[in-house]
């Protein structure tokens, strides 16, 4: 019933201008259809907050958003935050807009795609249709999917590889030169429609559905997150589109880098400006850079070296690929974020698994999770990670194994998924499918089954940095600790630990467990869990083939 083509662009993990295909269909591109008359770019901010998202990490996606507002009003345009859930608001939005398509780009989380279900029908009765575009992914995991043969994910890197090889290679799109305009006075359709009250709460404190303010001192008294973050500790990593791209470009300019790059190379100790990744993972979560225009750039380069560069599954492209994989597993399998229920997930007796133990029935366990999360186990190596992490808000890939494994199988024995719900408050990149699967890897409950190849938290961080600077860095209560002891203050004869000022078990914690005990118990228990899996597949297979015969 509309006549007009108004277009509501849903923003969600696609916070940028540049490759985002839903925003183009605004210009009626590439369908060759006449652009909207009226183009209305939308966020939906959840108020009050997410409770599993971070300070960091609120302060990283509002960054996002104050860019992305920053570049859409170059073009004459702007960003309207919206305070709410998308499925209560966009229905009004689309009614008092006259809004005949909301287009977004596409998500594959289970519980994203029932979101955008809700979305959907919702906005049916108003006359509008719900489009979605590629682009959050290079490979959509339906197409993937499609040619297992057997309905399943794939399981390891060298299916999965298989299959994209033979995947068309998505060519990015340009980002709009020009947009359509927004309606005359799309505030005041808005505060003429609706009652007073819920305008307020859709349009914010200033009444202009701007996007939140952070303060200086990184609070942002809207979101009630009101602690101040003194400046060393604030993260080094700033949100949006236009920091992406800087720095992609900076990253690929560097071609021997990108040519020869290769993961397991990669040191864990080394940390921003100088890492040895390309910290590039808070954007393509947020999708403030498109692993489309990623993987085009890197490319380039491959081209440039005359196809001379490093291979998968260690190499930069391959990298991309480790994301698509976890996103295909995650789009499709069945409760993928927890153990129980999870067919790809080993069943084994973890402390504290969700819903089956609390802080109050076993307090010692959660109080060794706490140490854990709060960098307190009394391993310098996987204090240090722990800290960066949390002031950061990004630690290198291998040092998320580090801490992982000494979390799971190595150390402490405790769920994995606690491990990951961490994470997800701490990570600027958090990104649910990622999280979850490689919390899984490094489990050895999913995809990785060499279970007894374990991270020592001393010898492996030593490998890559005998001198300490990072625990240096990150603990500085171990500053003056003498190198031979840096990794293991607790052998530091008492003399030097006070020359260094550091008493163990007074300045730094004793250590939580003894890995070379603890380990082994470890071990026993992965190798009964893992013998009762593979019956239990045998089992089943059995009884299919049987069913077949
Ligand atoms: P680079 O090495 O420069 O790689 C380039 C890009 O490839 C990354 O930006 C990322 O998008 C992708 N990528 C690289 N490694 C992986 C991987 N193993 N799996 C999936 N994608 C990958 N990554 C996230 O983006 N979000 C998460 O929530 C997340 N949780 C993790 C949890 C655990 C326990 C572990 C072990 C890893 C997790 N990772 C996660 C994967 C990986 O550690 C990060 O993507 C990577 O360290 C980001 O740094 P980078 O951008 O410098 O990576």
């Amino acid at each position: 019933t509309n006549l007009a083509r108004n277009v509501l662009m849903w923003f969600r993990r696609d916070l940028r201008l540049h490759d985002n295909p839903a925003l183009l269909s605004a210009l009626g591109q590439p369908d060759r259809i006449p652009a909207a008359q009226h183009l209305y770019p939308v966020y939906c901010l959840e108020i009050p907050t997410k409770k599993k998202c971070g300070h960091r990490r609120w302060i990283f996606l509002l960054e996002c958003l104050h860019d992305l507002d920053a570049n859409l009003r170059k073009l004459g345009s702007r960003l309207f935050v919206v305070r709410g859930l998308a499925p209560d608001v966009l229905p009004l939005l689309v009614q008092h807009w006259n809004v005949s398509e909301l287009a977004v780009g596409e998500c594959h989380e289970p519980f994203a795609v029932a979101r955008d279900n809700d979305v959907a029908q919702q906005i049916a009765p108003h006359g509008c249709d719900f489009k979605s575009f590629p682009g959050r992914t290079l490979f959509r995991p339906q197409d993937v999917l499609a040619r297992t043969g057997n309905g399943k994910a794939p399981l390891t890197m060298a299916a999965f590889s298989k299959i994209a090889e033979r995947l068309p290679v998505p060519t990015p799109v340009d980002a709009p030169a020009s947009l359509p305009s927004l309606g005359d006075d799309a505030i005041t359709a808005l505060r003429n429609a609706l009652d007073p009250a819920t305008f307020d709460a859709l349009a914010g404190p200033q009444g202009d559905f701007s996007v939140p303010t952070i303060e200086p001192d990184g609070t942002v008294p809207e979101l009630h997150l009101t602690t101040p973050i003194p400046a060393h500790e604030q993260s080094p990593h700033r949100g949006g589109e236009t920091e992406a791209l800087r720095r992609l470009d900076a990253y690929l300019s560097d071609h021997a880098r990108v040519t020869q790059f290769e993961k397991p190379k990669t040191s864990p100790a080394a940390f921003y400006p100088n890492a040895d990744t390309t910290i590039l993972s808070p954007y393509t979560t947020y999708g403030a850079l498109s692993v489309r225009t990623f993987r085009a750039g890197i490319d380039r380069v491959y081209r440039a070296a005359k196809g001379k560069h490093s291979k998968p599954p260690v190499s930069l492209l391959a990298q991309l690929y480790w994301r698509e994989f976890f996103m295909t597993a995650g789009a499709t399998t069945l409760n993928f974020e927890q153990m129980r229920r999870n067919p790809i997930c080993l069943q084994t007796e973890w402390k504290c698994i969700p819903g089956e133990t609390t802080r109050e029935s076993h307090p010692d366990d959660y109080a060794m999770l706490d140490a854990w999360a709060e960098g307190q186990t009394g391993y310098p190596w996987i204090d240090a990670i722990m800290v960066q992490l949390r002031r950061e808000g990004w630690v290198h890939h291998l040092a998320r194994h580090s801490v992982a494994c000494f979390l799971t199988r190595g150390d402490l024995y405790i769920s994995w998924e606690r491990g990951a719900e961490v994470f997800e408050d701490l990570l600027l990149d958090h990104e649910w499918a990622l999280n979850r699967g490689n919390w899984m890897w490094l489990s050895a409950s999913a995809f990785f089954h060499q279970y007894f190849r374990v991270y020592s938290p001393v010898k492996w961080g030593q490998s890559w940095d005998s001198e300490g600077v990072f625990i240096r860095k990150y603990l500085p209560v171990l500053r003056k600790m003498p190198k031979q002891y840096i990794y293991e203050p607790w052998k530091a004869p008492i003399a030097v630990q006070r020359a260094a000022g550091c008493v163990v078990g007074v300045d730094y914690p004793k250590r939580i467990v003894d890995h070379d005990v603890v380990v082994k118990v470890n071990m026993t228990k992965m190798k009964t869990s893992h013998a009762a899996q593979r019956e239990q597949a045998a089992m089943e297979n059995g009884d299919s083939n049987g069913g077949r015969n």
